[in-house]
Formats: structure tokens, sequence, C-alpha cells
């Protein structure tokens, strides 16, 4: 299904960036077979940065029913809730003022590198 149909099944945003942030914090993306997940794709001549992945080394996962129901379940079972309370606090950071540099950042993605360094 498409990523609006998945997003829709999850209670997301249809965004890519918030899908892909949220299912990275389940652990649920998947390695990138064109580079086989070091991010480099050597044969690749203007610059050696894999375009399967953008480099990111990790990618969606084919958004099937099935993995929205377990992304669901896991919701419900409080898989995100530790990433929901960080994205709480980043907004009512920025409300205060006190994350101007944050502004023209999608809360999502200061959430997703976050996710990254953990
Ligand atoms: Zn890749």
């Amino acid at each position: 299904m498409n990523l609006s149909d998945f997003a829709a099944r999850c209670g997301w945003p249809p965004k890519e960036s918030i899908v892909r942030a949220r299912l990275e914090v389940l652990e649920m993306l998947v390695t990138c077979n064109r580079c086989k997940g070091t991010g480099i794709f050597e044969r690749n001549p203007l610059d050696k940065t894999c375009y399967g992945c953008a480099g990111r080394k990790l990618k969606l996962p084919p958004l099937t029913a099935r993995l929205a129901a377990t992304v669901r379940e896991r919701q419900d079972r409080g898989d995100l809730s530790g990433y929901y309370q960080r994205l709480r606090e980043l907004r009512s950071a920025q409300e205060e003022g006190f994350a101007k540099s944050l502004e023209n950042l999608v809360p999502e993605m200061v959430v997703y590198a976050g996710a990254r360094k953990a």
C-alpha cells in the first residue's frame, strides 16, 4: 500500500519523514539491499552515496497491512511512548522560545536524529 494509506492505518500523519522516524524507533527499518547497509555504492559514478537509501543505510520496509497492524499493537503497548514524550518536550521548548534554532526543522526529524544516537 502507499505511504498515505499505511500512515492512516497507523494513525500517523502522511509524511515520509514521520513514518520513517517512527519505524526507526520501532526498529522496523530494513537494511538497504543496494549498498548492503553501508550507505556507499561504489559503482555510482558521480558520488558514491547509495541512491537506494540516500546514504542512510536503512530504508522503509514494504508497507503492508500486516506491518501496520503490528505497529498499532506495539503503539498500544507503549513502545512509542518515550518517543512521543520527547516530541512533546521538544514542542513545548519551542513554544517557550528555548529552541529558536530548531524552529526551521521538522520536530520529528530532530527526534529522529536523537534516536539514531541512542
Ligand atoms: Zn543503500
